[in-house]
């Protein structure tokens, strides 16, 4: 930072200290944070950067109504004041979408192609915080647009209340942490077929938390947290360890599948952990898939594709999880970096009678780049007969089995033929088949 800026940062947070002390609380204040700006300048070079640069700021006056009451923190964070009489999260909600779509509209007559810079706004009424002063309002907001920022681009979070945000998080982070510590957390298992011959050819690592008081809790309730806060590192690589270390154990060379958060994807050590984590050889990397979901979540892409690189190179395969459900890796799987694409069930099972011509467009675009497929979420034999027809490699889903927790996983593999087979052609043919074939509170055969 310029000494220039640092001095108007000053006057920015004095001005805003006077207003506070003064009992003024008819504003707040919104972190604006422009999704990479530095490349414009890479790519476009400081003559456009800097007229874009100039339109974003008038921007912001526009909205704020005085120059005054805005600041840089750097090309691509700015701080600005807004006028807001109410302190409700409506209220701050759409002030903050309002800027956010002004920031975020495309801007014609610098270069001949318009550009949009994508903005995330995170912000913050003082009444929000005990004792306001300009540190913790610029604080919280920052706190609300990392929040905002783990959804991608042109997201928007207001911070909602200090005590509650802080307490609930840091209380569960503490909790999750001694979870870990206590081996609370740990990966069920469900299975993977061959849709050709229905052979079980592997099975996905799914986290659970078997909590003393609320009993097994499933990802949803701690996962996105733990990604906000940086402990999915330590999920990721705890289920990573216990289901490397359980796979050795299952007869025939069975591969494991792993979810690994998009937000440490940009950490240059991931891959050195994740080779640590398989228990110094007791699985090799042929045999572990690493599932990566919400691009997004990756701040530094270039580091995130460097790591996919790098995993490939060690001779794990790669898994683009949940594919046409968001963001997609597209320029990754097409560098082919992803040796296997993960069809999310909203594609497997369209409503409003569509056809499966999509479905079967991402087959074939999945096998144009050598990856191969799975059909996500199968449930219903009309949904594994589409899933077949579009020449799907792979299936997984409660038609076959729900995940189960690792001890029956090991009994769903020994039950029944070996090496363990799903009746594919019995489930397509049975129209009363509609639900679980293997329900891990009732062990039965998997032929059954
Ligand atoms: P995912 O990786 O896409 O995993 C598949 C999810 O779909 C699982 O939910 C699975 O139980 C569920 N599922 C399987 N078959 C069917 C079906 O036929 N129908 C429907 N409707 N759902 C089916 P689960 O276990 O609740 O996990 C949810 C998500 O949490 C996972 O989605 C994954 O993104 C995340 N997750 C789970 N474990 C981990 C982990 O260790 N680390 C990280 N970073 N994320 C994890
Ligand atoms: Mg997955
Ligand atoms: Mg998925």
């Amino acid at each position: 930072m310029s000494d220039e800026a640092r001095s108007a940062a000053r006057e920015f947070r004095a001005r805003l200290d006077q207003a506070l002390a003064a009992g003024r609380r008819d504003f707040a204040v919104a972190r604006v944070e422009l999704d990479r700006f530095e490349r414009i300048r890479d790519w476009h070079g400081d003559a456009v950067g800097d007229a874009i640069d100039v339109t974003l700021t008038a921007r912001l006056v526009e909205v704020s109504g005085d120059p005054d009451l805005i600041t840089r923190e750097s090309d691509s964070l700015r701080l600005v004041v807004l006028t807001a009489d109410d302190s409700d999260h409506e209220a701050l909600a759409l002030l903050a979408w309002r800027l956010m779509e002004r920031m975020s509209e495309p801007i014609t007559g610098i270069t001949d192609d318009s550009i949009a810079v994508g903005t995330t706004v995170g912000i913050v009424h003082p009444d929000s915080l005990s004792e306001p002063d300009s540190t913790n309002l610029m604080n919280a907001a920052t706190v609300a647009s990392h929040r905002a920022s783990i959804h991608g681009s042109r997201r928007i979070a207001v911070f909602e209340d200090l005590s509650g945000l802080f307490g609930h998080v840091s209380e569960l982070d503490r909790s999750l942490l001694s979870a870990l510590d206590d081996g609370q957390v740990r990966p069920w298992f469900q299975p993977q077929v061959r849709l050709s011959d229905g052979a079980v050819v592997g099975a996905e690592a799914l986290a659970r938390w078997d909590h003393p008081t609320l009993g097994v809790v499933a990802p949803s309730a701690f996962v996105p947290e733990a990604e906000w806060s940086g402990i999915i590192q330590r999920v990721d690589l705890a289920i990573l360890e216990q289901a490397a270390l359980t796979a050795s154990t299952w007869p025939g060379d069975l591969q494991v599948a792993v979810n690994i958060s998009a937000a440490n994807l940009d950490n240059p050590h991931l891959t050195q952990r994740v080779l640590a984590a398989l228990n110094e050889g007791a699985l090799t990397p042929d045999r572990v898939v690493i599932e990566v979901t919400e691009t997004s979540l990756a701040q530094d892409r270039r580091a995130a594709m460097s790591t996919l690189a790098e995993f490939r190179a060690w001779g794990f395969t790669a898994s683009l999880d949940d594919f046409g459900a968001g963001h997609a890796f597209f320029d990754a799987l097409r560098d082919g970096l992803f040796g296997e694409v993960k069809i999310d069930r909203s594609i497997l099972s369209p409503h409003r009678g569509e056809s499966s011509a999509f479905l079967a467009a991402v087959v074939d675009l999945a096998k144009s780049v050598g990856a191969r497929t799975v059909a996500e979420g199968i449930e219903t034999a009309a949904e594994l007969q589409r899933a077949l027809d579009t020449g799907c490699d792979l299936g997984q889903g409660y038609l076959f089995a729900r995940p189960m927790p690792p001890e029956v996983f090991l009994e769903f593999l020994r039950a029944g033929d070996v090496p363990a087979h799903v009746d594919v052609q019995g489930l397509l043919d049975s129209v009363q088949q509609q639900g679980a074939a293997w329900d891990y509170s009732r062990p039965r055969s998997a032929s059954e």
